[in-house]
């Protein structure tokens, strides 16, 4: 195939890509987004076969059989809960394959190069693996986090900080070896060696991150993996995987500043963790408080004589899958004339926009899913919220106890409301293992039991 075809697909591919993510930043143009994504893969991985040796055809369609295989396994059995860990095993996928790719093109170059440009290719490599050993072993350390294996709680190891930046320093002088290096092995034995405390690092450093700030740390290894594709890129020499890891790492960035935003957080404090320990010793209840519990048909006749109720749906409804039953008691209650919308928090679930992707599998209109900023004053003048698997987005103590672990997080103000009912299975808390002082309130009911099971009996109860 022709350089200049090649150079058009591309082109071609990059446009899609970025009418791709066009489309992902609105429900109603998301699937359109997703077709743009899929034709620009298609068009980059065909161009790219057809643009290899025979040689190396047979092992490239190997490789493509094989991860297919995998991925359609791992595919069908992955649950919709265990998405987050999927993602993040997938971003550490490529921070593995940044370092191989920056191994082998030390040890066997594609290109030979010279003068500063062989300097620059060095710095390339050096980069590029480091990028990717920190995005390899963060990404495990995250998945683990999500699916429960590895503890939410930060550790703060004392003089972390102090650690991280001696592991950087120590990184940028066998930066400074490897490009001077006068031996090949001299310049590999500070590469695996760098490799070995950037592996290190990326598993300090999300290991310090405590369960609040996770939403953050998904986004930002989302972006770091996106530099990870970039470096294998510039190393490949491959310019749509430049552009395309750009493009990754940019929206990556983008979506960890707005969930800072979201989150009353800077950057830089999550980055450097501890934030959302789960241990609270400056928690506001005594341990006295009770609970008021309601049932299902006390609340069927409560959301029957109410004008306006906002529902707030959290981890658990995706858990219980019991979002087709919330569209259903939406739309039975809509007939009956009552104001219903839907209250999202930014971090709520496991995802940026979990709730969302469920609510529209739902066939739950857009225009009732409010954000938190356009629905949080309404709260004071609503009669019913419906809590259903919600607990740390919910949780007033970030506003009203400074000394919560979860202090400053902006969170939905469902309190204010005439009536409060949580549909959860007993007392636990939420990913950030924060006490929730809500469900203590005078206008606040539980609902204890499976939120798919409840929300079955409240529909059957609503509609007799
Ligand atoms: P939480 O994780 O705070 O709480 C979920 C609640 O759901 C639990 O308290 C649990 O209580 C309940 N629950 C679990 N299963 C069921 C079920 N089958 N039926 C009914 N209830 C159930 O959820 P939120 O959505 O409010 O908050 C999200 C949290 O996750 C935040 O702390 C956020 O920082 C963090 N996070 C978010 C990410 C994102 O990108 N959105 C990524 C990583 C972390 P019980 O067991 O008693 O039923």
């Amino acid at each position: 195939m022709s350089p200049g075809i090649v150079s058009v697909a591309y082109v071609v591919a990059s446009i899609l890509f970025i009418l791709s993510l066009g489309g992902l930043s609105h429900q109603e143009s998301a699937r359109r987004g997703n077709y743009y994504g899929v034709a620009g893969i298609l068009i980059a991985v065909g161009v790219t076969i057809a643009n290899v040796g025979t040689g190396d055809m047979v092992a490239i369609l190997v490789a493509i059989v094989l991860g297919s295989i995998i991925g359609i396994f791992l595919a069908n059995r992955v649950e919709m809960t265990q998405m987050p860990q999927l993602v993040a095993l997938l971003h550490s996928f490529v921070g593995l394959a940044a370092v191989l790719v920056g191994f082998s093109g030390y040890i066997e170059p594609l290109i030979v190069t010279h003068g500063a440009e062989h300097t620059i290719k060095l710095v390339e490599i050096f980069l590029g693996i480091f990028i990717g050993a920190v995005t390899f072993t963060g990404s495990l350390i995250a998945c683990g986090k999500l699916d429960g294996r590895v503890s939410s709680k930060a550790l703060t190891l004392p003089g972390r900080h102090l650690m991280n930046l001696v592991a950087l320093a120590i990184t940028v002088a066998l930066g400074i070896m490897f490009v001077g290096a006068d031996s090949h092995w001299a310049g590999l034995l500070a590469l695996i060696i760098m490799t070995i405390i950037a592996s290190v690092l990326g598993v300090h450093l999300i290991m310090a991150i405590g369960g609040a700030d996770m939403p953050v740390v998904v986004s930002m290894l989302n972006s770091y993996s996106g530099w990870a594709a970039a470096s294998i890129g510039f190393m490949l020499g491959n310019d749509l995987l430049i552009v395309t890891g750009a493009l990754v790492g940019s929206s990556g960035a983008i979506l960890s500043y707005i969930m800072c935003r979201a989150m009353n957080r800077s950057f830089i404090s999550v980055i450097l963790g501890g934030f959302g320990q789960t241990t609270s010793s400056s928690s506001a209840l005594t341990g006295d408080e009770s609970v008021q519990e309601t049932s299902v048909d006390e609340l069927a006749e409560e959301l029957l004589s109410s004008d306006s109720v906002i529902i707030v749906p959290g981890y658990g409804m995706a858990v219980a899958q019991a979002q087709n039953a919330v569209g259903d008691i939406t739309k039975l209650l809509r007939e009956k004339g009552t104001t219903v919308r839907f209250g999202i928090h930014p971090v709520a679930g496991r995802l940026p926009g979990h709730m969302n992707v469920l609510l529209a599998e739902a066939h739950v209109p857009y225009d009732i899913v409010l954000e938190m900023d356009e629905i949080n004053e309404d709260f004071p003048s609503t009669d019913v919220v419906l809590v259903i698997g919600a607990n740390d987005t919910v949780n007033p103590a970030a506003a009203e106890d400074p000394g919560s672990p979860i202090a400053g997080m902006p969170v939905l103000e469902v309190w204010k409301s005439r009536q409060v009912v949580i549909l959860k299975r007993g007392m636990a808390t939420g990913y950030s293992g924060v006490e929730n002082p809500l469900f203590y309130k005078d206008n606040t009911r539980m609902l204890f039991g499976d939120a798919k099971e409840t929300v079955d009996k409240l529909l059957s109860a609503l509609r007799s």
